[in-house]
């Protein structure tokens, strides 16, 4: 698991916003960040306030005229924040591919630092969907011990979404460490709605002491592998292994039909004209680069939606 910190409390703002230069009165700050509501990572909540910078360190936080500044953003209606502290963001290649970090800053994580803080799991994937409670509590203690984190994706975010959040947690009030929920959602439609439930299992557990935080995608969807459609039993063994038994018939008829009773949308073997009209249930933005069938598909999927 990585962990990036905010070094020097660089600034997210936003949406795009207008730099207004000015050139008269006496100028304090190089920049000025006006009317945004505040939300300085402390776990206060939001507040109104213009932040003064100078040589790139907030300077003042407060009522700053817009006189004493070189350039001025206004950010009405929008969060101002520190660069955020993430562990984890899914964004598409890593540092060394992009390394301006444009990918990362854009999704507004400002710094990286890498090394072992705590414990991760995807038990929504494998292997991490055949391990048990108790073996993630047993090392989530030895986590704990060195003062670390327990961060997941936690078990289910369809139908079982709130056993998945109450096991979450279970892993910190049992082995003693905070608890960060990735990717916070409801993804079974028929559960749409229940997110004041899912939230106020957090706050419950936060007003017991335990320090659990959640995060979410910076946009209105879900994104993860098309293998996490698939029953577990199939995974077994891993990508070949899953890939040997849908290949028989009688095996892929058997995962199809556990997937009816669990009344989860399987993904559509293809899009119809009308499903994308409609708006479609997935895009494809990632695939192997070494497939050209994936390939032809990918380019499907942007012409559709660029329709
Ligand atoms: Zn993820």
């Amino acid at each position: 698991m990585r962990k990036r910190r905010s070094s020097n409390f660089l600034l997210i703002v936003f949406l795009f916003l207008t730099i207004n230069l000015c050139v008269a009165g006496s100028v304090k700050f190089d920049l000025v960040i006006k009317n945004g509501r505040l939300v300085d990572g402390s776990g206060n909540p939001w507040f109104y306030a213009d932040l003064g910078i100078i040589a790139g360190k907030i300077a003042k936080i407060g009522w700053i005229d817009t006189s004493e500044a070189a350039q001025w953003l206004d950010a009405q209606n929008l969060i101002v924040a520190p660069g955020f502290i993430d562990v984890h963001t899914h964004v598409e290649g890593g540092i060394t591919r992009i390394p301006t970090a444009d990918n990362f800053i854009r999704m507004g994580v400002t710094t990286i630092v890498t090394g072992a803080v705590g414990l991760s799991t995807g038990l929504i994937y494998v292997p991490g969907t055949f391990a048990k409670t108790d073996e993630i509590i047993a090392l989530a203690k030895t986590a704990a011990q060195c003062k670390g984190v327990y961060a997941s994706h936690i078990r289910n975010e369809g139908n079982e979404v709130v056993a998945a959040i109450n096991e979450a947690i279970q892993f910190g009030e049992r082995a003693g460490l905070p608890v960060e929920i990735s990717h916070f959602k409801i993804s079974s439609k028929k559960l749409w709605g229940q997110s004041q439930l899912t939230t106020s299992l957090i706050q419950q557990a936060r007003e017991r002491g335990l320090q659990v935080t959640v995060d979410q995608y910076a946009y209105p969807a879900s994104s993860t592998g098309l293998e996490t459609q698939l029953p577990d039993w199939v995974l077994d063994g891993g990508r070949d292994a899953a890939m040997a038994r849908l290949r028989e018939a009688k095996q892929r008829a058997r995962a199809r039909q556990i997937r009816a009773r669990e009344k989860i949308a399987a993904p559509r073997r293809r899009h119809s004209q009308n499903d994308l009209a409609a708006g479609a249930n997935f895009s494809l933005l990632g695939s192997r680069p070494d497939s050209r069938r994936l390939r032809r598909r990918s380019r499907y999927f942007r012409r559709r939606e660029s329709d």
